[in-house]
């Protein structure tokens, strides 16, 4: 069967058609500036991208360009939007009403609703791209993936924080966790090529993309990470900060005299290697400047890569243990250096690296040295055929 996958932001939308029974991505692109001006990017599978301006002003009307573009005679990858079997959304925040995907009826885009409070800026986007959806292709099954949803298996010991129980009781207040369905997907992944049932292993991966978190999974279990009530919390990532004391908050708001909304500001969009490095939240540009010994590079680089490293310790007490390290998205999938980093801080652990495996980028590989107590996996993650999958678990005949 052929799921439309679809991940929509406020102002922008990316989707991917997958054969699932194949799990070839048939056609892929996103939709830009949407109510602002307006870019449609189409690429169907084999060809290059096309890429057209065009006014969007609502995300109904950039999914009906995504279907117009798909059924085009002449480049659109299916013959009749009657072969789009069923779509698959990406929502952000599930909140603890759900601990795995559910299919999309009143009832559960209600709860959905519900979640927006956890996440005012991602979930109300997401339901309006399932709207969108709903009303051009009325009858066709859609399925919600969350992000949190693999993270409710942590304990109560590893999600409350350390604040009056009365917030967690009356507003939910807790850790809930993020990039669930890239931690799963890497996570199962892993137990495959090290040929492990996933049931027994301990793995700890490493997301390191322009958001950043970190999962300790235990016989297949999120036991903890990194990402907390928002996606704010843990690692330094490109923009954000990551931990911080949250006293330092307030010192702030006093010293540059501005509101709690301009110290959020400053932590979500000014943060992270960005602010340390003053030069980009792209670590491409990083790697660049301290190769010329750039002091704000190096800076930047330091800091991210010793809070990684910390974080991976604390999972290894975590879970008593660890056998797989694994490190995905785009810093992880592609940055040897950032990998070499953290791993030169897991000595203890018995983490040796092959430093040649380790010039891999974007590829499945194992990256330790055959004498190493711990396996180390760069590991692409998927999310698009993570959601496809539960899509298809869902709806499938
Ligand atoms: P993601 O959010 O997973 O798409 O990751 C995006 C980030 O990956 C970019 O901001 C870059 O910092 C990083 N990245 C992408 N390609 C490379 C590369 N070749 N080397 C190092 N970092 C990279």
């Amino acid at each position: 069967m052929n799921v439309l996958v679809i991940n929509c932001g406020s102002s922008s939308l990316k989707y991917q058609v997958i054969n699932s029974d194949t799990e070839e991505v048939l056609a892929k692109g996103l939709c830009e500036r949407i109510g602002l001006d307006g870019r449609l990017v189409y690429q169907k599978a084999g060809c290059g991208k096309e890429i057209t301006e065009a006014d969007m002003p609502t995300h109904k009307q950039a999914i009906q360009m995504v279907l117009d573009a798909l059924v085009n005679p002449k480049t659109g990858a299916l013959k009749s939007l009657g072969e789009i079997d069923a779509v698959g959304h990406r929502l952000v925040h599930g909140g603890e009403k759900f601990a795995c995907s559910a299919v999309l009826n009143d009832e559960v885009l209600q709860a959905v609703e519900e979640c927006c409070d956890l996440a005012p800026l991602h979930n109300p986007a997401n339901l309006i791209g399932v709207r969108a959806c709903q009303e051009l292709m009325p009858d066709v099954p859609m399925v919600g993936v969350f992000d949190t949803a693999f993270h409710q298996t942590m304990p109560e010991k590893a999600y409350l924080y350390g604040i009056d129980y009365d917030y967690y009781e009356k507003y939910k207040v807790r850790k809930y966790g993020f990039h669930g369905t890239s931690h799963s997907y890497v996570s199962k992944r892993a137990a495959e090529l090290v040929g492990k049932p996933y049931e027994e292993l301990k793995t700890i991966v490493c997301h390191l993309g322009n958001g950043a978190s970190i999962c300790a999974v235990k016989n297949g279990k999120s036991v903890d990470t990194s990402m907390g009530l928002t996606p704010l919390e843990g690692l330094i990532m490109g923009t954000r900060s990551g931990d911080i004391d949250p006293g330092a908050m307030e010192y702030l708001a006093k010293k540059e005299n501005i509101d709690l909304e301009g110290v959020m500001a400053i932590l979500n969009k000014k943060s992270g290697v960005q602010g340390l490095s003053h030069i980009s939240s792209d670590f491409r540009d990083l790697e660049a400047a301290a190769a010329k010994d750039d002091k704000g590079g190096i800076r930047a680089l330091e800091t991210y890569i010793y809070r990684v490293a910390k974080y991976v310790g604390a999972y290894v007490a975590a879970m008593n243990g660890v056998d797989v390290i694994c490190f995905t998205a785009g810093v992880g999938e592609n940055g040897p250096d950032t990998r070499k980093g953290v791993c030169s801080y897991l000595g203890y652990l018995g983490v040796k690296l092959d430093d040649a495996a380790n010039q891999v980028r974007g590829e499945e590989k194992v990256i330790s040295a055959p004498d190493s107590k711990v396996t180390v996996l760069c590991l692409p993650t998927n999310e698009e055929l993570a959601i496809a999958r539960e899509t298809v678990a869902l709806t499938g005949k």
